[in-house]
């Protein structure tokens, strides 16, 4: 077991590219010697790309975060389990947005940007000649959503590499480091922080997001909340990557990880 034991970004299958339930995702995390999960299933803004309805994610949000308090009581004292949501792209839609964090009182939200306009990261390509384009514009919507929106850790920052890396091009956001590191002291003055997300490590990529190099940029301009999360989509990846993680967070001058509750973070130390 390596010294994170807390799964800070997961999917069930209320996500629609998940596909085991909240149960199974705890026995996961209980059998990888996991103390804490939380479980982020997507509410996803822009109409097009992966998901369509904003209502059925309404529902189905509420009827995992049930299941969740029965998980929460069925493992209490071997596994907390928090009810967390990933919001994308929230300034699509920002009234829905808030609405959609007051419905329910989450523990902890995950900000993401998956889509540029309105075409999934992941369903455009990149021959060469659009790459800094579309890397500017994906740090502009960071920056906006680290600026002006509600959530606890920006998702899985340079997710754009692992993208690119499908079409065998390499996106090093460090070049882009002066827009990268408005967004990043923009989070930190809010008080919010980063995860560490290892998908990356299973993925064309073979990196987590970020890379170390993000990470420890981040923590040298004074940012000291991290989560780790392993974006596992099945039981199998829960914590996957994550002795890899601990090495990161070590290796930036990380010593504590944050966990959350009711929206507010405390910290453990790295083991
Ligand atoms: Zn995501
Ligand atoms: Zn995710």
């Amino acid at each position: 077991m390596s010294g994170v034991r807390a799964d800070y970004h997961m999917h069930t299958h209320y996500s629609p590219d998940g596909h085991c339930s909240p149960r199974q995702m705890c026995l996961a995390a209980l059998e990888k010697g996991l103390t804490e999960i939380a479980v982020t299933d997507h509410f996803e803004f822009f109409t097009d790309g992966l998901f369509s309805d904003g209502k059925y994610q309404t529902e189905t949000l509420a009827a995992c975060y049930q299941e969740l308090d029965a998980c929460a009581e069925e493992f209490s004292g071997k596994l907390a389990v928090r009810k967390g949501v990933e919001i994308g792209q929230p300034q699509t839609d920002p009234d829905r947005a808030a609405e959609v964090l007051a419905a329910l009182p989450y523990d902890y939200v995950i900000g993401s940007v998956h889509k540029l306009k309105d075409i999934d990261l992941g369903l455009v390509d990149y021959p060469d000649e659009v790459i800094p384009g579309r890397v500017r514009e994906n740090l502009a919507m960071l920056y906006e959503l680290a600026d002006q929106y509600d959530y606890d850790c920006l998702g899985h920052l340079d997710i754009i590499k692992r993208y690119a890396a499908v079409h065998g091009k390499k996106i090093d956001l460090m070049d882009w480091q002066e827009e990268l590191e408005r967004i990043l002291r923009r989070a930190i003055e809010r008080g919010k922080g980063i995860e560490l997300n290892t998908s990356g490590l299973r993925q064309a990529a073979r990196e987590a997001l970020p890379s170390l190099k993000v990470l420890k940029l981040y923590r040298s301009l004074g940012g000291e909340i991290l989560t780790v999360g392993s974006d596992a989509h099945f039981e199998r990846d829960v914590a996957a990557g994550f002795e890899t993680a601990c090495e990161m967070a070590l290796e930036a001058g990380f010593r504590y990880l944050a966990v959350y509750q009711n929206r507010k973070p405390t910290f453990y130390p790295i083991a």
